[in-house]
């Protein structure tokens, strides 16, 4: 079956700009490549609500079978029309994919984007992003990120003509004095960031960046479209981590991006996805599919448990600081109020009175928390940063990140307790 088929076919909306280049069902080609952006209708014009989106999976319901599950469509290849067409919209597993484009279409309505590109990692997203970028560009980016991607704007990114100018988290001056208005292409934020949750104002960064011609880039993994909706604050593009929360159950490896509209940076990152072959594959998208489903349930309870977690940590004596935008102390607490809606997120830091032995420490006595890098699955994980991101790591070295599951709260609040250094001994 086609995506044509589904009992709510998705609608679909040629790529403005280019209407010669455009192949049957909005299908853009270049170089002979089919490259297909991902279609939206808007479940919301229907007067849903994210969560019945994200829960129907938009409305996929095979209308050839019945099942409520949309079948997972493995063909890398399909079938041209006796003249010559591919009125189905469908080429090559390359360019696209069925399952693909109904993850693609779910998540672009979560967001309210006009088109989304399911990647085969956060880093394919955000690289294909970057890559996608006329040449020289100029790139802001907050030296406050997921270090991955720091890593490669510092020692990648220069080799592909990109000059990146890093600017602390959060704070719109120095962002302001940093953009070069006609060479910054891309303003990077990611917010709230890892590992200390420093929070952007996305709105002001957008008035900055297109007052510079520059497009805004938000990586939203952490808050997901059920906490921030960076394009409806006035960013371009959305990037995920899709391995995260839209997942939620650490076993997918995937990337989102969803864009404002079908401007040519969306083209040209469809097309590098196409030529690259960083599509996601159709069994990961099927697994990605069924874990968006759950995705506000889980959000908002790992959000409340992270609440609880942080209040119940802020001033403990092995405690020298508890980092959640959800406490008044913190310093983006004020703004993140403004910009988050329902909470605050599942993700906290804690810096220990002990130092780096007492962190490390810490977290080998604990049982339920399990050791472990990555983020925003059902099962609550802790990482002191600072090991896994090395040498030259802003990153303190008395920080314990905590991802925080779906398990009981008190289970969680007693497994810290009884691994905290209670004493000298301890540490
Ligand atoms: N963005 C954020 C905020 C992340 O935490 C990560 C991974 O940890 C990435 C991007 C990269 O995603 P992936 O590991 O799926 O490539």
């Amino acid at each position: 079956m086609t995506a044509g088929q589904l009992d709510k076919p998705p609608l679909k909306i040629a790529p403005a700009g280019h209407p010669s280049a455009n192949g049957p069902n909005g299908m853009v080609r270049k170089n002979g490549a089919a490259v297909d952006l991902a279609p939206v209708r808007s479940g919301e014009a229907d007067g849903l609500r994210p969560e019945t989106i994200a829960a129907q999976a938009g409305g996929a319901v095979d209308a050839a079978t019945g099942a409520i599950v949309p079948p997972v469509h493995i063909a890398t290849t399909f079938v041209r029309d006796a003249d010559n067409q591919y009125r189905r919209g469908y080429c090559y597993g390359r360019s696209d994919n069925p399952t693909v484009r109904q993850v693609e279409h779910v998540l672009a309505e979560l967001e309210g984007g006009a088109a989304c590109l399911l990647l085969a990692s956060g880093m394919a997203a955000a690289t294909t992003t970057l890559l996608a970028l006329e040449r020289p560009a100029h790139v802001v980016a907050p030296r406050e990120m997921y270090w991955g991607l720091r890593q490669w704007l510092t020692q990648d990114a220069p080799g592909h003509g990109l000059d990146v100018t890093f600017v602390a988290s959060g704070d719109a001056p120095t962002l302001a004095e940093a953009i070069r208005p006609g060479h910054t292409r891309l303003v990077w934020v990611e917010t709230p960031s890892n590992p200390t949750w420093a929070i952007t104002d996305i709105a002001e960064a957008a008035r900055r960046a297109h007052a510079a011609g520059a497009l805004l880039a938000v990586d939203s993994t952490v808050p997901t479209p059920v906490l921030t909706r960076p394009l409806a604050l006035g960013a371009d593009i959305v990037v995920h981590s899709a391995t995260k929360y839209l997942n939620g159950h650490s076993d997918v490896v995937a990337g989102a991006l969803v864009f404002a509209g079908r401007q040519a940076a969306c083209e040209r990152a469809a097309r590098l996805r196409s030529m690259q072959g960083a599509i996601l594959g159709a069994f990961e998208a099927a697994l990605l599919l069924r874990g968006l489903r759950t995705l506000h349930v889980r959000v908002r309870h790992q959000s409340g448990s992270a609440m609880a977690i942080a209040r119940h940590f802020a001033g403990h004596p092995a405690v020298a600081g508890v980092l959640y935008p959800g406490l008044p102390s913190h310093p983006g607490h004020a703004l993140a109020a403004r910009q988050m809606q329902g909470g605050f997120g599942g993700m906290l830091s804690m810096r220990l009175s002990g130092g780096e032995a007492a962190a490390i420490s810490g977290a080998a006595r604990m049982r339920v928390w399990k050791r472990a890098t990555s983020l925003g699955g059902v099962e609550s994980l802790v990482e002191h940063r600072a090991s896994i991101e090395g040498p030259g790591s802003p990153c303190p070295s008395d920080l314990l990140r905590f991802s925080v599951g779906l398990e009981s709260v008190d289970d969680l609040i007693a497994d810290i307790e009884q691994a905290l250094p209670t004493g000298p001994s301890r540490r």
